[in-house]
């Protein structure tokens, strides 16, 4: 077979000659909605990419995006690792204290930025080094003096001068940092090769999210946070056409372009999918929808949050499972051929689970006495291997205990797998509860009570406990206007669970603090308990 190199110019060179009529489609910051096509987006691509090299960027060499999703952002994704170089999204919910950090610790030698984003720039500007910053024009204000225009950038350059790279696959094409709770983002490097690996894997109907080329795919999720799920790579391999939802991510405005632009497939985390249902339910016939999928990942599914979408609306949450290191997508909850004849309710079961590897990706997991059986009942941190799943961080990160001797990642997410090979996560390992040396899965408990009616969301948390060692305690924010108590909650929650699991008590406050990708982040919640208890 011939040998060739699994690199990004393949999709660019696709994307142009079979899908040259297709759209992008951008919601830009002034709210006024932008739209080209493949085409002009791939000569614009190649004379960007040709800017970079005469602003002196060469092969290696990273360059950093502050940018929402958008069009300009898209050419970013292409042009850099089109010439051999790394493109870096920063993470704009970042502290500047984090950009700063990873713009160095990157050495990122270039920053295209959004104009809307330079405020936040400005904050670490002195303390990072990059050559160059360009700034992607969005408001009626000039370009401040030191800064280049983006558009000018990208005029200059010519297409005809571009020269694809044509090196090894396994050159770093993207680097994005974690958003962990904890310590230090730490940096991962994406190759040419596990990029068009993982474009591959969204596109099986079996098991991966199954996009096409007659799909609209709009990603909610961040083109900072794991690329955007590598959507973006993925629609322009397939030819999918693309909207970009720009810095309006409330429900409305996405259901807007949900409506105008007929999107059928959209992924996000289950915070914003939930958002999206309740305004759908507040006016269910306001809007006309064409969505068939909405892949669900970074946190776990609320079960009534299958069910609602498929009742309601008659839209497939699809709930998938991935990690930053792994580029990201893991698993996906597909429903399989014993499961095609099962009740409603037996397949929402089954959706809220995390679900099967995609292919390519192999997984097993482990507790104190080795690796656990598939049987759906035993319990273990998960492990995994494949092509898009990391080796190792970037630079000098400690790698700590993530990968085995034998080179596994190990998740920190504790599992049981089922005889067929289907994860259900029950907790992250750091959030595990022990009472008694029984082991409480917090994730089941806040998924039942984000299913009663007047409950919005919950988080539940450890809290120590003379007896039983750790006890679970839960936080809920009620929905608007309802009024829940402790009381009615645990006699919910009783109908289910055994009675050690049910929360040692319950606070009511505002809204669950969240990490940067807008993940519950538990460690603010520990934190105010502890504060407020003692
Ligand atoms: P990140 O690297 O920010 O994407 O975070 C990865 C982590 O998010 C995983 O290790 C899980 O703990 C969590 N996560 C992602 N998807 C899911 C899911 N479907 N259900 C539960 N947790 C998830």
């Amino acid at each position: 077979m011939m040998d060739c190199q699994l690199t990004l110019p393949t999709i660019l060179r696709r994307a142009e000659s079979l899908f040259a009529k297709k759209e992008i489609i951008s919601r830009l910051p002034d709210k006024s909605i932008h739209r080209y096509t493949y085409r002009d987006f791939a000569a614009r691509t190649k004379k960007l990419a040709v800017a970079l090299q005469q602003l002196g960027i060469a092969e290696g060499d990273r360059v950093a995006t502050l940018s929402w999703n958008h069009y300009q952002h898209l050419e970013a994704y292409f042009a850099v690792p089109c010439i051999g170089a790394v493109v870096h999204p920063l993470n704009l919910r970042f502290s500047p204290d984090e950009l700063r950090f990873v713009v160095n610790h990157a050495e990122d030698k270039i920053l295209i930025v959004d104009q809307v984003l330079l405020p936040l720039f400005e904050k670490f500007k002195s303390s990072v080094s990059v050559s160059r910053v360009i700034v992607i024009p969005q408001t009626d204000e000039p370009i401040p003096e030191g800064y280049l225009n983006y558009e000018d950038v990208l005029a200059a350059g010519d297409e005809s001068e571009f020269q694809p790279f044509e090196g090894d696959e396994n050159t770093a094409a993207f680097m994005c940092y974690t958003s962990g709770t904890t310590g230090k983002p730490k940096g991962l490097l994406y190759s040419h090769r596990s990029i068009m690996l993982h474009a591959i894997s969204l596109m099986l109907t079996c098991a991966g999210v199954g996009i096409t080329e007659r799909d609209v795919a709009l990603p909610i999720v961040p083109m900072f946070h794991a690329g955007a799920w590598g959507l973006p790579y993925n629609c322009a391999f397939t030819g999918a056409t693309q909207v970009f939802p720009g810095p309006y991510l409330d429900a409305e405005s996405l259901l807007e372009l949900f409506e105008s632009e007929k999107v059928t497939f959209t992924g996000g985390v289950p915070t914003v999918l939930m958002s999206i249902l309740n305004k759908l339910d507040a006016d269910p016939q306001h809007y006309k929808l064409y969505l068939r999928t909405m892949a669900l990942g970074g946190s776990a599914m609320p079960r009534f949050l299958v069910k609602s979408f498929d009742e309601r609306y008659g839209i497939q949450v699809l709930h998938t499972w991935g990690m930053t290191e792994m580029s990201p997508l893991g698993t996906t909850a597909v429903i399989t051929s014993d499961l095609e004849n099962a009740s409603k309710e037996d397949q929402y079961d089954h959706a809220t689970r995390q679900g099967f590897p995609v292919p390519f990706v192999e997984l097993r997991g482990r507790n104190e006495l080795g690796l656990i059986p598939w049987d759906g009942s035993a319990v273990g941190e998960l492990e995994v291997r494949g092509p898009w799943v990391a080796a190792s961080y970037y630079g000098d990160a400690d790698p700590g205990e993530k990968f085995t001797p034998d080179g596994w990642l190990q998740t920190g997410d504790i599992v049981s797998i089922s005889e067929d090979g289907c994860i259900e996560i029950k907790d992250r390992s750091k959030d595990v509860i022990k009472s008694g040396g029984e082991w409480i899965s917090s994730v089941a408990l806040e998924n039942a009570l984000m299913g009663h009616p007047s409950v919005l969301e919950a988080a539940v948390i450890s809290i120590p406990d003379d007896k039983w060692m750790e006890r679970p305690f839960a936080y809920v924010v009620p929905r608007e206007g309802k009024v829940v108590s402790a009381d009615e909650l645990r006699e919910f929650l009783a109908g289910t669970f055994a009675k050690f699991w049910l929360p040692e008590g319950f606070a009511f406050i505002d809204a669950i603090p969240r990490t940067s990708v807008g993940k519950f982040l538990k460690s603010a919640l520990r934190d105010r308990y502890h504060r407020e208890n003692g």
